[in-house]
């Protein structure tokens, strides 16, 4: 053995079982505990490296398990999937507004391909009207209830533990997205959640470098399923995809500290600023969710990401103000589709979402950890700029 502090990255394909009273051994255990292996078959089924990965992702979320897999919609597709056998299922309850490829999977790998029964939940005015949630879930009696922490790019909170106790009242089991919120501000399974997944590409990461998947619980028979579906699919992550998301999980709660702190910072300057006419930011008093975000998350913070839109009299001069903010801040702040990166950057919504956020003027920020003068000067500067 190496006096390493480090885990090493075990790059082995198979793993080698010297005899067939081994083999029988490691293939009669394999989905007996997944984290404490005794042998390892195959890196497709299970990887050291991996696990330790995991057992970090288990610490942040208070899970019995944790399973890892190469990005974010391979954890959806886990978590989907085991819960469906046949087309014998109930109905299927997705709240509208969630990551629009879940959206997408929903529609057209669940709905299309697989023939499920699926029902969208919308809010009113920005808001989830928890009543006609229990007439609707009285009324479908779902399977499944699928939400996440904060939406995107509204960044609307749910009053999660309400719809979580409302979903088990009608037998529903429930998967929670909290890719947005992380363990640092809600942990959904001491609520009563099923299952948690995230796109471990974003805050698990936190350095834009890697695509990762996570979904995590406390039951064994999900556990067992979601290995068995995991190794079926081949949506295991790579050794070395999990061993850079060890290393970067360490840091996860100072970076997304940080994060929290900018992004509130950032929604002020927003706010106070006449070139702006609105500021989504669930940690503002004017946010449609801002007493449900309060309840769940406490005096945490509220989240990196913020989401405004420009001031004008017309779509032209909105569309206008926002191109020469994003021209302004490119320096530093850059144009990347994606989010929870170390330094802060931003999205047009229209061009992303269409004609659901047709507003020409909008603009999602995913704030950053670097530092906060430096990054309100640079937002400052070009909000000063643009006429
Ligand atoms: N869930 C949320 C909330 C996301 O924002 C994303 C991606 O943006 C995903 C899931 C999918 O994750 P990935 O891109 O890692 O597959």
């Amino acid at each position: 053995m190496i006096n390493s502090a480090r885990i090493p990255i075990f790059r082995d394909a198979g793993f080698e079982l010297t005899d067939a009273e081994t083999t029988s051994k490691a293939f009669a255990a394999e989905t007996k505990n997944e984290h404490e292996p005794e042998l390892y078959i195959y890196s497709r089924y299970r990887n050291p490296t991996v696990v330790a990965a995991e057992k970090e992702i288990m610490r942040l979320e208070g899970s019995k398990w944790a399973l890892l897999t190469q990005s974010g919609m391979s954890a959806i597709d886990v978590a989907f999937s085991i819960f469906q056998v046949g087309n014998k299922v109930k109905p299927w309850l997705f709240f509208s507004e969630i990551y629009g490829g879940t959206i997408s999977y929903a529609e057209n790998v669940l709905r299309k391909r697989r023939g499920l029964d699926i029902h969208s939940f919308v809010p009113v005015n920005d808001k989830y009207d928890l009543r006609a949630f229990e007439l609707l879930i009285k009324k479908l009696r779902p399977e499944i209830v699928y939400i996440e922490a904060i939406s995107n790019p509204m960044l609307i909170v749910p009053d999660a533990e309400a719809v979580i106790k409302i979903a088990k009242k009608y037998g529903a089991k429930i998967i929670v997205d909290n890719t947005f919120a992380t363990p640092y501000l809600w942990k959904p399974l001491i609520s009563g959640a099923d299952i948690v997944i995230h796109s471990a590409t974003k805050y698990f990461s936190g350095h834009g470098n890697l695509t990762a998947g996570v979904l995590c619980g406390n039951n064994n028979a999900i556990m067992k399923a979601a290995i068995e579906y995991r190794k079926f699919a081949g949506h295991m992550i790579s050794a070395d995809d999990a061993y850079r998301l060890h290393t970067q999980i360490q840091t996860f709660n100072l970076r997304f500290r940080q994060q929290c702190f900018n992004a509130s910072m950032v929604a002020e300057i927003l706010e106070r600023s006449e070139k702006v006419s609105k500021v989504w930011y669930p940690g503002l008093k004017g946010h449609s969710t801002h007493k449900e975000a309060l309840k769940l998350f406490g005096d945490k913070g509220f989240g990196g990401m913020v989401t405004f839109d420009f001031a004008g009299s017309n779509r032209v001069e909105k569309k206008n103000r926002r191109d020469r903010f994003i021209k302004a801040v490119s320096d530093s702040i850059k144009l990347i589709p994606t989010l929870g990166d170390p330094h802060t950057i931003l999205m047009p919504v229209e061009a992303v979402w269409g004609a659901k956020y047709p507003e020409p003027g909008m603009i999602r920020l995913s704030a950053g950890f670097e530092d906060t003068d430096e990054l309100l000067s640079t937002i400052i500067t070009a909000l000063k700029s643009i006429k």
